[in-house]
């Protein structure tokens, strides 16, 4: 039987976060009343006329800089013509033959050392469509237009990517490439990140594509490794059986975890396109390209490489800290009052404080320990006033809202017991009540010196300093002093 190779394309759609539209001066605000953000041009009267956003452009073109693409230097609007409810122009406007971004790429690291380059195609501007609205009203469609208009920059993607972990990977890393450049808000839930991914199979060693079908309706980073894995598995099944993958555009229901056939492609793809005679080319020299490349922000990647080299970070927790910009700059903020604890810090992040936002079910941005918190509590770590140990459990009260560390500290007593006569009276006293474990110590056992240790800690409820404690306790065993 023929061992098969998995070929993944995809085309992401990002919602530009400029605040009017492409072509109009309506607000792209989610969440508004439905059709109360649709203008004339929105809703393609006669006789008006588009004008091009000048953000969107400058947000398109900051995208191809951080993926090092050619950037075109007279790009084209062109119609795209198809007749849908929520399309009132009857035409879409895009680009084809001449996107403002050309080829690019962008290396992914699909597993922890391994990295892959994927090539881009292309970046296109374009007007999204308006919505139609299938549940509202029964047995009716609604339409509300207040999308119609907004800002969309189509990302497509070489056929590259070889498995859904990795196609899921490529999604992430430009998630987080455009939210570090601030040119979109991210929110897959409201539809201003959305994947098609394009897939096939063909037999291992084969160099010609197979056939490739296209799944939409994909909002989220699960059900897009989960549309592609069954994707995947329908195909082999199907060509095993005889059978032969038909080009089409096919439907994830998330409910049911399948694709179902929602359209051929062969009936959908005659666009007509043809260059918009409403609108100029837009032209792009080299001083704009290069003013919106000096305007760029740090990019995840030179963060990545700057954890690593100039704050001594893991390649790990680097990689974990530059994943999204929120939990970068959380990183960065608890850093500035303590940036000798850049490693303690990362520790914390990337352990404890991420498992309780994911137990929580939180964002980093409303974690109720903020970074200042968070950096004061290591620094009391690091000052000795209190042990990692200890730690944890300040770190919960203040998850619970009790205060800041130090008052957590202070209304608990939790200060870590330095003092060499209350250390040594504490080991004396567990030494006294325990002469059978002495015994066994000095017979040689090195092992019951943990259970002194734990009971120790256990009598000073935490708070014995366990450095000092071990330092002192084996001369006290032995009986030297
Ligand atoms: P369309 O505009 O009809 O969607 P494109 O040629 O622009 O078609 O391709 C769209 C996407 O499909 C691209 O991301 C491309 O990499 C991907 N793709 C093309 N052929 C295949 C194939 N045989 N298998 C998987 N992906 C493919
Ligand atoms: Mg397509």
């Amino acid at each position: 039987m023929a061992t098969w190779e998995t070929v993944i394309g995809l085309e992401i759609h990002v919602q530009l976060a400029t605040s009017s539209k492409i072509f109009s001066g309506a607000s792209t605000a989610f969440g508004a009343q439905a059709n109360t953000q649709a203008c004339a041009v929105d809703l393609g009267f006669p006789g008006v006329l588009p004008v091009l956003n000048a953000e969107a452009v400058t947000m398109a073109v900051k995208f191809g800089v951080a993926i090092n693409a050619e950037i075109t230097r007279k790009s084209v609007f062109a119609r795209k013509n198809y007749f849908y409810p929520d399309l009132p122009k009857g035409y879409q406007i895009s680009q084809f033959e001449l996107p403002i971004v050309g080829r690019g790429k962008l290396s992914i690291s699909p597993e922890e050392g391994v990295s892959k380059t994927i090539g881009i195609t292309r970046a296109h501007l374009e007007e999204d469509a308006g919505k139609s609205l299938h549940e509202e009203f029964p047995e009716q469609t609604g339409i509300d237009l207040n999308r119609a208009g907004t800002p969309l920059l189509e990302i497509v993607s070489e056929p590259d990517l070889r498995s859904a972990r990795e196609a899921v990977t490529y999604a992430r890393k430009i998630h987080s490439l455009v939210r570090f450049l601030d040119i979109c808000d991210g929110n897959m839930q409201e539809g201003s990140f959305r994947c098609d991914a394009n897939v096939s199979i063909r037999p291992l060693g084969q160099v010609e594509l197979g056939t490739r079908t296209e799944l939409k309706n994909i909002n989220s980073f699960r059900f897009l490794e989960r549309a592609i894995n069954y994707e995947i598995e329908r195909q082999i099944d199907l060509v095993e059986d005889g059978g032969q993958v038909t080009l089409e555009t096919r439907l994830y229901d998330a409910d049911k975890n399948e694709t179902r056939s929602m359209r051929s492609k062969e009936e959908a793809n005659d666009y007509r396109y043809f260059p918009d005679p409403d609108l100029l080319p837009v032209e792009i020299t080299d001083d704009d390209i290069d003013r919106i490349r000096r305007s760029l922000p740090e990019l995840p990647e030179q963060k990545h490489n700057r954890y690593i080299d100039r704050l001594g970070l893991s390649d790990n927790n680097a990689a974990l800290l530059t994943s999204g910009r929120e939990i970068a700059e959380y990183f960065e903020q608890a850093l500035l009052p303590a940036p000798e604890l850049a490693n303690q810090l990362a520790n914390w992040i990337v352990g404890g404080l991420t498992g309780a936002l994911y137990q929580s079910d939180l964002d980093i941005q409303d974690s109720p320990v903020t970074p200042g918190m968070l950096s004061e509590l290591l620094q009391r770590i690091a000052d000795n006033t209190i042990s990692g140990k200890i730690a944890k459990q300040v770190f919960e009260a203040m998850w619970r809202g009790e205060g800041s560390a130090d008052e957590i500290i202070e209304a608990r007593g939790l200060k870590q017991i330095t003092d060499s006569g209350a250390i040594e009276s504490l080991i004396d006293e567990v030494i006294a009540a325990n002469p059978d474990q002495v015994e066994q110590f000095r017979a040689g056992k090195e092992k019951v010196l943990g259970f002194f240790v734990g009971q120790i800690m256990k009598q000073s409820k935490g708070k014995a300093n366990p450095g000092q404690v071990n330092q002192r306790l084996r001369d006290k065993l032995k009986g030297d002093s």
